[in-house]
Formats: structure tokens, sequence, C-alpha cells
């Protein structure tokens, strides 16, 4: 699949208080259509809970859950902003906000659009 290297890239909310580690190759990217992640016009990369690592934060993230409770979608409780969640199909990945990842180079990942409206 892909040839990148792996990264090992940080990334935060807005204000500073969540903050996290992600290691990846950047694969592709991923954009969906279902009702929340339209809604935070979310582009994500999927990395495996074990590549991934809260470094501080964890008292400030609020957790919202709807439809069928799988997926767990965080957000900062201080700023609002949408680093992570828990993916409801493959519960032990999570998609991180590529946005919220410092210095990331994602020139040249190619972007797949999900289609999260179309699942039951
Ligand atoms: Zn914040």
């Amino acid at each position: 699949m892909s040839a990148r290297p792996v990264q090992t890239l940080r990334g935060s909310c807005h204000c500073g208080a969540v903050r996290f580690e992600i290691e990846t190759d950047f694969p592709e990217l991923t954009t969906c259509d279902c009702s929340i992640c339209k809604r935070k016009n979310a582009l994500m990369v999927k990395v495996h809970e074990s590549k991934f690592r809260l470094l501080a934060g964890q008292e400030s993230l609020t957790e919202y859950q709807f439809h069928t409770k799988t997926a767990r979608h965080y957000f900062c409780k201080i700023c609002g902003i949408y680093p992570f969640h828990r993916k409801r199909v493959t519960p032990d990945n999570l998609g991180i906000n590529v946005n919220c990842l410092e210095g990331a180079d994602l020139a040249g990942v190619p972007v797949r659009q999900a289609v999260g409206a179309a699942m039951p």
C-alpha cells in the first residue's frame, strides 16, 4: 500500500488541554458523510489504539454517543474541538482529526470518501 515512512506526530485540541500522540504512515485519509462527520467537516486518519497515546486531558474530554452507541465521539469540553473518536465498525481503532496534528505532511495522501450515512 503506502511507501510513506511511519511518523510519530503530536496533536492537540485548540486550547491545548487535550494532547495526544499517534504513529502512522498515512495510508489514506477519510472523510465521512454520516450525520456527525458531515457537521464536523472531519478529515481523519485511522490508527489502531496501540498507536495512540493520550498525553493529557482525559478530564477535559466529553463523550458523545448516538444511534447504535458503539462509536464514541470525543470533544474538548473547554474549546469544543473534536480531536479523535473511537470507531463504530472497528472499535479498537480511532479516527484522528488530522487538522489537530502538528507538522503532518499529508501531500499526496489519498482521500477516501467513507459512506457512513449508508450504514444501518
Ligand atoms: Zn480544548
